[in-house]
């Protein structure tokens, strides 16, 4: 039976190579999925595209899986991070999964003035990048960074990577994107939105570009889409 099953490994990936099973993987596969020998799965790493693979072994606590041929080559998505402040778990998990959908490069949780949270579980929301990859057909899996203070981040940041700085005090303001696609950052506030200090901070940055996303206040995980979805379709690999 073909299944359209993808699942992320975290190993090379080429001919000939066998995948050893977790017990975790197991159960997804051969437990919930019903797969079995003889089934072909599609696996990815990140790094080396998509390949096709056999079950060979199929066992509660584990199995094995023979890679036959790669079936899509890797596929970048553009060069754009999205920062956000973590809000409430549910909802900082609904940003990751959506920003993992959508074609970040980079996810960065970043703590400002008015965030609540003290800290993020980095490997939980890694696992949601890779779930939302393994759903939406990616063959590439964004980093999610652990939480940093937004003034750190700032300090030490790239040259030539622009950022769009979604404020929600700049009603009309920085549509449609201007500049080049090259290396973008998105960055959306916490529910209490931008410190005064934050906000001269950033309106002083000659890279960022402050954008209004309409004249309503929207949730910190809406304004995240619709900065994602305004990004991609004027600059992104949406056109
Ligand atoms: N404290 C703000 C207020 O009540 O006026 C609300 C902050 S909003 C819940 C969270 C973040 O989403 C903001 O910091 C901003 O980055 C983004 N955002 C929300 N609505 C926006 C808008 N209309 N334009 C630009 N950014 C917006």
């Amino acid at each position: 039976m073909s299944s359209t099953v993808r699942l992320y490994v975290d190993q090379d990936l080429g001919e000939g190579q066998t995948v050893p099973l977790s017990r975790d993987q197991a159960h997804y596969l051969f437990g919930v999925m019903r797969l079995g020998a003889g089934d072909r799965i599609l696996l990815f790493n990140g790094r080396d595209g998509e390949w096709s693979a056999d079950v060979a072994e199929a066992g509660k606590r584990g199995g094995v899986l023979a890679v036959q041929a790669q079936t899509r080559p890797l596929q970048m998505p553009p060069d754009l991070w999205l920062l956000f402040a973590p809000i409430k778990k549910a909802r900082t998990d609904f940003i990751v999964e959506k920003a993992a959908e959508m074609g970040a490069a980079r996810i960065c949780p970043v703590q400002t003035d008015f965030t609540n949270s003290e800290r993020v579980r980095q490997d939980r929301l890694q696992a949601h990048a890779v779930e939302a990859a393994e759903q939406c057909g990616g063959t590439y899996v964004p980093e999610v960074t652990d939480l940093a203070r937004l003034d750190r981040v700032l300090d030490g940041w790239p040259a030539g990577r622009r950022l769009m700085f979604c404020d929600e005090a700049a009603v009309g303001a920085g549509l449609p994107l201007e500049g080049p696609a090259g290396p973008w950052a998105i960055l959306i506030g916490p529910e209490g939105g931008f410190s005064e200090a934050e906000r001269t901070r950033l309106r002083g940055l000659e890279y960022a570009h402050r954008v209004s996303l309409g004249p309503r206040i929207l949730r910190a995980d809406t304004a995240a889409v619709a900065a994602l979805t305004l990004w991609q379709t004027q600059l992104g690999d949406w056109k």
